[in-house]
């Protein structure tokens, strides 16, 4: 099949600029491209202002919540480099980063007061201790899930199949509702444990509706009365490092 054009436009939509591509293609996608948190919507050939209008104020929500996570993402000062001194975060509390140097194979992390302990067998570069801490988050998660997936289930009636961490920097948790499968961002240990249930809650009440429609909210309202709140909080503090 011939590969047709693309036609660009810049077009207004509730006060700032979405760049409109038309393709020859069957499907729509709707992209939010770091760092500054631009708008891509791309659409089949033939689609009017009106419909363009209409598939971007369908998905508003999620639109300006995925601009706010990716602009607060990209303001953060210089890079972590996990050596002493650093200001680690951990379910909402800031502790401060201790790197020993142990003898033997085994690299623990461990919180002690207001300080993270990060002992390191013999030389670790940054990468490595980035990685064992990534590792403690993900256990942090796997245990948080453990803890409270039997209420937070029974909260919204829909059970998940499969509970999954990933180092996911652009979104706090994913949903394959055909697979019954929830994935969640590792960096959501960094966040209070309110931020944990609400995207656990979040995505669980994928399972009854796939899209953030007035269904999805009406939902999410009775589940997590406050989720509105807790997601702009956790948006301004996203730390994806
Ligand atoms: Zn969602």
């Amino acid at each position: 099949m011939k590969k047709g054009k693309v036609e660009e436009n810049i077009l207004p939509w509730g006060g700032q600029m979405v760049t409109v591509q038309k393709k020859s293609i069957k499907n729509i996608y709707l992209k939010v491209l770091p760092p500054e948190g631009r708008i891509l919507l791309s659409v089949p050939q033939g689609y009017s202002r009106q419909e363009i209008k209409d598939v971007l104020d369908s998905r508003r929500d999620w639109l300006l919540s995925r601009q706010e996570a990716i602009r607060a993402n990209a303001a953060r000062p210089a890079k972590r480099t996990y050596v002493t001194g650093e200001k680690i975060l951990v379910w909402g509390k800031t502790y401060e980063l201790v790197v020993r140097e142990v003898p033997g194979k085994t690299a623990r992390v461990v919180c002690q007061g207001d300080k993270l302990l990060l002992s390191m067998p013999g030389y670790a570069t940054q990468e490595q201790r980035r990685q064992v801490l990534h590792d403690w988050y993900r256990y942090q998660l796997e245990k948080a899930v453990v803890r409270e997936k039997a209420q937070l289930e029974s909260l919204v009636g829909k059970t998940a199949a499969e509970w999954r961490f990933r180092d996911m920097r652009t979104r706090w948790g994913t949903c394959n509702v055909q697979a019954r499968r929830i994935w969640l961002s590792i960096h959501l240990a960094k966040q209070p444990p309110e931020a944990f249930r609400y995207v656990a809650i979040h995505e669980l009440t994928h399972l009854w509706e796939a899209n953030h429609g007035p269904a999805f909210k009406a939902r999410m309202d009775r589940y997590y009365p406050a989720w509105r709140s807790v997601r702009k909080q956790m948006n301004a503090r996203a730390d994806f490092e």
